[in-house]
């Protein structure tokens, strides 16, 4: 049995430090906010090469926080993409605001700059790529519509904790940058995280203030704001762990290496790289004809897989009164139907990859899918 991921394995690795730093937020009693989380913030800022970091309750709430302090209000739109974690367009509206999406790009997978401008109206605050399964969107292009139209960029970069493009650190590219916690995520809390970082003071302190309720002394409200803190518990692991982030993206990425080797002439397609850029394999994803097959291939050779993201967000019936419709995004809703996620995990062996791969080489019959959006 191959497993899509095994937290367990990696807590396994660090139990000692963990337990520690976990036994002395208990002994404290500082169990929201406090030194642990300040230190983690401390030390992810440096990471993300920014001067600030705002540790909070999920990424969700990072972004919900970021786009408040961009000035997104009811009445705004903020451009993103359909082929992302829902999370991404319910933070636009949990500011008041309406998603407005624009296609992925057919070989990255991610915002496509060419499709921005038009969709730009005299609503539009803000952009919200979003760096997708661990790779940057193509950013520099984005940064120039939106000087151009002087809009500010958010970045979801909720899966790309340690991704690079073009030399610069994901997080330090866009106004604001929003990372996720989850445990799934490359850097995975024991719970519930997320931090927004940014290097400009003013969005920084707006962020800080709605996190804890707008409170400038005890029970003093200078603004309205939310409990979108972090746990202390939460700040002293990630804390441990991020020590660890750079030895595991390197492991992840010599296991897509392999992956990348061995299913070479199969039916699947490998997922691109960018270049100039780093790609971290938060997800590994591959693009499949007859997914349905493949998936349970897998299954009966003991190997668990994901599908991110099986409907794209603007064919969600959650979602339909936004108004679009089957063949808006031909690109993500192709996608959907063919991208499949394997186990990728940096405790992952070459071993069990090659396993992983087998089922491809053994069945290569299949045919491979077509290109997108030529
Ligand atoms: C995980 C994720 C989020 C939300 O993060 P939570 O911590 O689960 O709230 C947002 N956007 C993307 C792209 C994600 O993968």
């Amino acid at each position: 049995m191959i497993p899509y991921s095994n937290l367990k394995a990696q807590y396994d690795t660090l139990a000692q430090d963990i337990d520690a730093a976990v036994r002395q937020v208990i002994e404290s009693s500082q169990f929201v906010l406090g030194p642990a989380v300040a230190a983690f913030e401390q030390d992810f800022a440096r990471y993300c090469d920014t001067a600030h970091a705002v540790g909070t309750s999920s990424g969700t709430s990072a972004l919900h926080l970021a786009l408040l302090a961009c000035g997104v209000g009811p009445g705004d739109e903020v451009i993103t993409v359909p082929f992302t974690f829902v999370a991404t367009a319910a933070a636009i509206e949990y500011a008041g605001a309406r998603p407005v999406f624009v296609d992925v790009d057919p070989v990255y997978y991610t915002m496509d700059p060419a499709r921005v401008e038009a969709a730009i109206t005299p609503r539009t605050k803000a952009i919200m790529p979003v760096h997708l399964y661990g790779q940057a969107a193509d950013m520099d292009p984005l940064l120039d519509i939106a000087r151009r139209h002087r809009l500010k960029v958010i970045e979801d970069a909720c899966q790309a904790h340690g991704a690079d493009y073009r030399g610069r650190r994901c997080g330090s590219i866009g106004d604001v940058a929003c990372f996720s916690f989850y445990p799934g995520k490359n850097l995975g809390a024991f719970g519930e995280g997320g931090a927004a970082v940014t290097s400009d003071p003013g969005l920084a302190d707006a962020m800080r203030a709605r996190r804890s309720w707008g409170e400038h002394a005890r029970y003093e409200h200078a603004m309205r704001g939310f409990n979108y803190r972090m746990d202390g518990l939460q700040g002293a692991v990630l804390g441990v762990k991020l020590r660890h982030l750079e030895r595991w993206i390197e492991a992840r990425r010599s296991r897509a290496a392999v992956y990348r080797r061995c299913l070479d002439g199969t039916g699947a397609v490998v997922p691109p790289e960018r270049p100039d850029a780093r790609h971290v394999d938060t997800v590994y994803v591959v693009r499949v004809a007859q997914r349905d097959a493949w998936t349970a291939r897998l299954t009966e050779a003991g190997i668990e897989t994901r599908v991110h993201y099986p409907t794209p967000i603007h064919l969600q019936p959650a979602y339909r009164d936004l108004g679009y419709h089957a063949g808006d995004f031909p690109v993500a809703e192709a996608l959907a139907r063919e991208v499949l996620s394997l186990p990728m995990f940096p405790e992952l062996t070459e071993a069990q990859v090659e396993t992983v791969a087998d089922v491809f080489r053994s069945a290569r019959a299949m045919a491979r899918p077509p290109a997108i959006g030529s």
